[in-house]
């Protein structure tokens, strides 16, 4: 029986593979428990299945989840949770930018009787603007979230069966591993580290799909965008019942109504359009995340396993 699944998604890490597989192996070897690393290939163009393939060669620890093609990290994540028989699960990024030297602490932790160990950044080694983002990121979400999110918790932890079943058993298309991780509750703990620089070449996140996972988060988890526009709405509404007494009255009981009067109107009409648009916005957020759910199609597609025994 498997003890621990290690799930490592991988998309282009070619120059990163061999330092990853020689520090997670030394880790995994060193807990004596039989594992498994499943290496998700999410459309690497890259040399990355090759290697890998070698790997699984002469590892028979060593399993990959081949994907169709590229799907992104949250899905490829699924990919691999989905195929971990392991008794514990472990996501953890391909980069080395969660240090494989931290699973052990994170077992121990987990041993003490917790169903989830999250990790937490103490430190980023990014760029400012990254790690400002971040930090607003995961401090709205936490505002925001119907659920108590930890902060600047991601994808790397550790969590035991039931609550991996639990993750591979929802329905939903939008999956952040972090978001649904706080969102099932039972007993979580998180341990602190530094995170490191990646180990070679530019994130292959780019900015478009950071940002996309950051809407994720924020709408998958939380209806207060669309409430903000409610509450706008009635405000605007309640001024705007305000302002038609006032203009009535002037135009009824005074004559102090000039032709004058274009600035203000201009305001209020571009006021009044610019929030409505933002918010026919925010609902296009939700209806497109309806429209997602409803298509019901896989979240990834698998071409090729390589090392799970039937
Ligand atoms: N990754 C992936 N599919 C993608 C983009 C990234 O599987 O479309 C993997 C990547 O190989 C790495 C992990 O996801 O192992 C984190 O990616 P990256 O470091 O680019 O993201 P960041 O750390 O900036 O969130
Ligand atoms: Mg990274």
């Amino acid at each position: 029986m498997v003890k621990y699944s290690v799930v490592v998604p991988i998309y282009n890490e070619e120059d990163t593979l061999p330092e990853l597989y020689r520090r997670l192996e030394a880790v995994m070897r060193g807990l004596g428990e039989k594992h498994e690393v499943i290496f998700v290939n999410d459309g690497s163009q890259d040399r990355s299945l090759q290697i890998l393939k070698t790997y699984a060669a002469k590892n028979p620890s060593v399993k990959i989840v081949d994907l169709s093609r590229n799907f992104g990290l949250q899905p490829a994540y699924s990919a691999g949770i989905d195929h971990a028989q392991g008794q514990a699960v472990i996501p953890m990024d391909g980069d080395l930018q969660d240090p494989p030297e931290l699973i052990p602490r994170m077992i121990e932790k987990l041993n003490e009787g917790y169903d989830v160990v999250y990790t937490v950044k103490t430190k980023r080694q990014e760029g400012f603007l990254k790690r400002f983002a971040f930090s607003a990121f995961y401090r709205i979400l936490r505002k925001t979230s119907n659920v108590d999110m930890p902060l600047d918790a991601g994808s790397f932890s550790i969590m035991n069966r039931k609550v991996a079943d639990i993750f591979k058993s929802l329905p939903e298309k939008n999956r952040l591993v972090s978001g649904i991780r706080a969102w099932v509750g039972f007993r979580q703990t998180g341990i602190h580290y530094e995170r490191d620089a990646r180990y070679s070449g530019p994130p292959r996140q780019t900015f478009f799909r950071l940002m996309r996972m950051a809407t994720d988060g924020l709408f998958s988890f939380s209806t207060v965008p669309i409430r903000i526009a409610t509450f706008l709405g009635l405000f605007a509404s309640g001024l705007a019942l305000l302002a038609i007494v006032v203009v009535l009255y002037l135009k009824i009981f005074t004559d102090v109504i000039p032709v004058s009067g274009w600035a203000s109107t201009m305001i209020a009409v571009m006021f009044f359009g610019g929030i409505q648009l933002v918010f026919i916005g925010v609902l296009g957020e939700y209806v497109c995340r309806i429209f997602d759910e409803v298509k019901d199609r896989p979240l990834y597609l698998v071409k090729e396993t390589v090392g799970f025994r039937k």
